[in-house]
């Protein structure tokens, strides 16, 4: 449920409408990014809506009442229509730029994260990637530099001016992963960790939440939930792919995620071809289509020297492949802004669940 408080509203009115969320046990939230102050009820709407329904009714001060339907509350559209833009370090995302996150699968030492980090600067990225704490299937595979690779990153950051992101694996270490990176990263393995989820949300920084490879979309918006009822809004969903029959590709990238999403909630939505192909030639392709389809941006990943990477080397670029896609993908983006529309978003009254099978 969201109460929109009018324009002349007082502090006490909004107070009274608190104390009546939580006499009955729920918990009110305020909104972030609206003109108004806007209350969302948290906690288990349903059994006590009439009753609260009633009481809000002679209250003063109150614009508007508005159930929500999604379970998922804060991420919906309805609670808040208006996109949600993430700034960091001077770098917006999701305001209808395009946002190009790039850098290594890991970092490998600091030369090379330094070099690549000049280099995607220069080649037009907007942030900077670089894995330090890596979640590895193979307890023998490199597991990366942990807080000295941190370190890299953030001094590479510095250097080109821009902000970083990196991934968070537990919850004992974010803290440490907050000093030193803009955005922290939840990874695809980790979607469904609540305490991690918690813990970033506690954390003070914007938050990339990666869809987990076989989670529902629904399932990644009560995820997104978690880390904003923590304390959060700033999060960023990033569609990697997930897991399908099919084997060519690492993973099957799940485009009209982007649509639905933008449909379904007001955070920015971000595409990662690499992860998601597992094939450097099939990056540029799918990295075209996610700018088509509307997403606010890519993350991918970028190699010195691929063939001789520590992780993921298959499906990371060049430097000059990433020069030339990051150019192809503006021309995209300079079009597609313009014939972008989701029909349903004044209508309000369309259902995305529950596709079958015919
Ligand atoms: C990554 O981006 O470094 C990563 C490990 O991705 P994912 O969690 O999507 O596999
Ligand atoms: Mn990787």
């Amino acid at each position: 449920m969201i109460i929109v408080m009018s324009v002349g509203a007082t502090e006490q009115e909004a107070n009274n409408v608190r104390d009546l969320i939580k006499g009955v046990g729920l918990s009110p939230h305020d909104n972030y990014g609206t003109q108004r102050v806007v209350i969302a009820v948290l906690g288990d709407v349903g059994p006590l809506r009439d009753h609260l329904m009633s009481k809000l009714s002679t209250m003063p001060g109150i614009e508007s009442v508005t159930p929500i339907s999604r379970p998922f509350k804060l991420a919906s559209r309805e609670s808040h229509p208006e996109d949600t833009v993430i700034e960091v370090r001077g770098t917006r995302i999701g305001d209808g730029s395009l946002s190009i996150m790039a850098g290594p699968c890991s970092i490998e030492g600091r030369d090379m994260m330094l070099e690549t980090a000049r280099t995607v600067a220069a080649a037009g990225a907007t942030i900077l990637r670089g894995g330090a704490f890596k979640p590895r299937t193979s307890p023998y595979a490199f597991q990366g530099l942990g807080v000295e690779g941190l370190r890299y990153l953030a001094e590479a950051g510095e250097a080109t001016g821009l902000p970083v992101i990196t991934e968070v694996m537990e919850p004992g270490l974010v803290d440490v992963v907050s000093e030193h990176s803009d955005i922290l990263q939840v990874g695809t393995r980790n979607m469904q960790n609540y305490s991690l989820l918690t813990a970033v949300g506690k954390a003070g920084k914007p938050v990339m939440l990666k869809r987990g490879y076989g989670a529902t979309i629904e399932e990644w918006l009560m995820a997104a939930e978690y880390i904003m009822s923590s304390g959060q809004p700033q999060v960023i969903l990033c569609e990697r792919g997930i897991r399908t029959f099919e084997t060519y590709t690492r993973n099957t990238l799940d485009l009209t995620a982007v649509p639905l999403l933008h449909h379904l909630t007001h955070l920015p939505v971000i595409v990662d071809p690499s992860h998601a192909t597992g094939k450097r030639w099939l990056v540029r392709p799918m990295a075209l289509a996610a700018v088509a389809a509307g997403a606010d941006g890519i993350m991918v990943e970028v190699h010195p020297n691929p063939n001789e990477a520590r992780s993921d080397g298959e499906q990371s670029l060049t430097f000059e492949q990433f020069a030339e896609m990051a150019s192809a993908i503006h021309q995209i983006h300079a079009m597609v802004r313009t014939l972008i529309k989701d029909p349903f978003v004044n209508s309000g009254s369309v259902s995305v669940g529950g596709a079958s099978q015919h």
